[in-house]
C-alpha cells in the first residue's frame, strides 16, 4: 500500500499471530483491546516495539481504514504518536531519540549488581532478543514461550499442521515436521546464553490464538494439509472454546497430547547435547506451565525424563538437565508442597496467576480497569504492579511450602512483574532467586534488584539461609 520502508504503527482492536508480519514492519502497535499482559503487548515486548493497548475509548474501522480518537479522526497514512510506558498516544509525528547506555548509567548497573541479592534473567523466544538481554545484563533466560518460537516466517504453518491435525497419528507427523525446527531454534537460544541457564517452557498456546479464522489462511492449511477447506473448517470449529483462556492450554495439551511433550523435550535434549559437541554450554531447565494438580505435574515430568533418556541412550552422552513449573493457577500455590514433590523449580506466572485471582480476563481487563483506577477501586492495575495483598499472599505462601518439601527449590518469576520495581522488591521480600523480564526492561530490573536489598537487608538473607 505504498508504506514499503516507511515508519508506521499498527492500529488493530486486537492482535493475533495472524498480524505478527504486520507488527513486525511496525515501529508501534496501537490496540483497542487488551492490557499489559494481552497478546499485543506481550509479543509487542518480547519485540522490543512500543506498544499501547487496551484503548479502550479510540474507535477503529477496518473498513473505512480509520482510527477515531478524541474527537479526531485519521486515516491510512496520517500520523500518530504513541509512548508505550504512560499509554498516551499523541496527535502527529512526535521527535524521539534512541536510547543509548552512557557511562554513568553503564557505572550504574556494575554498582546495582553489586548490591543486589536478586538475578535478573530476561523473557526472551529468539537469540536476537536473548543477545540483546544478555547485552543488558540479563543472566540467563527464565522464560523462553516456545509457541512464540513459532511466530517468524513459515514455522506457524508447522504449528498450525499439528493443532489442525484431527488424530494421533497426524499430529505425530505434523510433530515431526516440527522437531528439526524447534531443535535448530533451540540451538540457537541455547548459544546466545551460553554458559547461563535457559528455562524452556512447554507449549501453552491458548489454540484460538494459533488457529486460521480466515478463509484465506483456511485455504492455505486445506492445501498444506491435502484435505478440502470444509474439513480444515470443522477443525476450526471443533477447536473453538467459549473461554480459551480456561481452556485446553498449558500441561493440559501435553497431557492429553503426550506427542507434544516427547517432542520438545527431544528437541530441548537433542540441541544441548549438539552444542556440547561444540563446546558450548547449554543449561536447561524446563518448565511445565498451567499445573493445578501434582498428578499433572508428575504425568508431565515422566514423559520428559523417559523421553531424555531414550535421547541419552541413543547418543551415548548426557547433559544437566532440570524439570519445574508455572505456578499460576492459584491451586498449585495452594499445593506447592505436594508439586514440589516433583517440580524441581517453580517460576510464578503472575499473569495468569492475577488473572485467574481476581477473575479478570487479561484480554478483556482494558474495558474496566482504568476506570476502577479512576474512581479508586483499585489502586493499580493489577496486570502491571503486582496485588500484594492477595496475589502476594498466594506467591508468599507457595514459596514458603515449596520451602518446606524441597528446601533447595529454586525460585523466579516470569510474569510481567518481574519487570515493575515494587513487584521486583516483593520478590525480594519473600526470597525469590531472580525475575526475569523482557530484554528492554532488564536495566530497570537490575537497578530495582540493588535499590530492594538496600531497603531490606535481613529479609532475603533470612529467607534463604
Ligand atoms: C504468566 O502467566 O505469568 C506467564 C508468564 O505466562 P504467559 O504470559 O505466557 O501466560
Ligand atoms: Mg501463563
Amino acid at each position: 500500500m505504498g508504506f514499503r520502508r516507511k515508519k508506521v504503527v499498527l492500529v488493530r482492536i486486537e492482535t493475533s499471530p495472524e498480524d505478527l508480519k504486520g507488527m513486525n514492519s511496525a515501529e508501534g502497535i496501537l490496540t483497542a483491546r487488551g492490557g499489559m499482559t494481552s497478546h499485543a503487548a506481550v509479543v509487542a515486548r518480547g519485540m522490543g516495539k512500543c506498544c499501547v493497548s487496551g484503548a479502550g475509548s479510540i474507535k477503529i474501522s477496518y473498513k473505512a481504514k480509520t482510527l477515531e480518537m478524541s474527537g479526531n479522526k485519521y486515516k491510512e497514512g496520517d500520523f500518530i504518536s504513541l509512548n508505550g510506558s504512560t499509554g498516551e498516544v499523541y496527535d502527529g509525528m512526535i521527535k524521539t531519540v534512541d536510547p543509548e547506555m552512557s557511562g554513568y548509567f553503564g557505572k550504574l548497573m556494575k554498582l546495582s549488581d553489586k548490591k543486589a541479592r536478586l538475578a535478573v534473567r530476561t523473557n526472551a523466544d529468539t537469540p536476537l532478543d536473548a543477545r540483546v538481554a544478555r547485552e543488558f545484563g540479563a543472566k540467563g533466560i527464565g522464560l523462553c514461550r516456545t509457541e512464540h518460537m513459532f511466530f517468524g516466517g513459515d514455522k506457524i504453518i508447522a504449528m498450525r499442521e499439528m493443532i489442525l491435525a484431527e488424530d494421533e497419528e497426524g499430529r505425530r507427523k505434523a510433530l515431526a515436521g516440527l522437531l528439526p525446527i524447534q531443535r535448530k531454534d533451540f540451538e540457537g537460544i541455547f548459544e546466545a546464553m551460553h554458559g547461563l541457564p535457559v528455562t524452556v517452557r512447554l507449549l501453552d498456546p491458548p489454540l484460538h490464538e494459533f488457529v486460521p479464522h480466515d478463509e484465506k489462511g483456511q485455504k492455505e492449511m486445506a492445501k498444506v494439509m491435502v484435505v478440502s477447506l470444509e474439513t480444515i473448517k470443522a477443525q476450526v470449529e471443533a477447536l473453538s472454546e467459549v473461554n480459551p483462556m480456561l481452556g485446553h492450554r498449558g500441561c493440559r495439551l501435553g497431557n492429553t497430547y503426550p506427542e507434544i511433550t516427547e517432542m520438545q523435550s527431544r528437541a530441548i535434549i537433542e540441541a544441548a547435547l549438539n552444542l556440547k559437541a561444540r563446546k558450548i554450554d547449554a543449561r536447561p531447565e524446563i518448565m511445565i506451565p498451567l499445573t493445578g494438580t501434582l498428578a499433572e505435574m508428575k504425568m508431565q515430568e515422566q514423559i520428559v525424563r523417559t523421553t531424555i533418556e531414550k535421547v541419552f541412550e541413543e547418543r551415548g552422552q548426557k547433559i544437566d538437565f532440570m524439570v519445574g513449573t508455572m505456578i499460576e493457577v492459584p491451586r498449585a500455590a495452594l499445593t506447592a508442597d505436594k508439586i514440589a514433590q516433583s517440580a524441581e523449580f517453580f517460576s510464578f506466572g503472575t499473569n495468569d496467576l492475577t488473572q485467574m485471582t481476581f477473575g479478570y480476563s487479561r484480554d478483556d481487563a482494558g474495558k474496566f480497569l482504568p476506570i476502577y483506577i479512576e474512581k479508586g477501586i483499585l489502586k493499580n492495575d493489577p496486570f502491571q504492579v503486582l496485588d500484594q495483598e492477595g496475589v502476594g499472599q498466594l506467591v508468599e505462601m507457595a514459596v514458603k511450602k515449596g520451602r518446606k518439601t524441597r528446601k533447595k527449590i529454586k525460585l523466579g518469576i516470569c510474569g510481567e512483574h518481574g519487570g515493575e520495581p515494587s513487584s521486583i522488591e516483593f520478590c525480594h521480600r519473600v526470597g525469590l532467586h531472580y525475575v526475569s523480564c523482557s530484554p528492554y526492561r532488564v536495566p530497570i530490573a537490575r537497578l530495582a534488584t540493588a535499590q530492594a536489598n538496600i531497603m531490606n537487608k535481613r529479609s532475603w538473607k533470612k529467607m534463604n539461609k
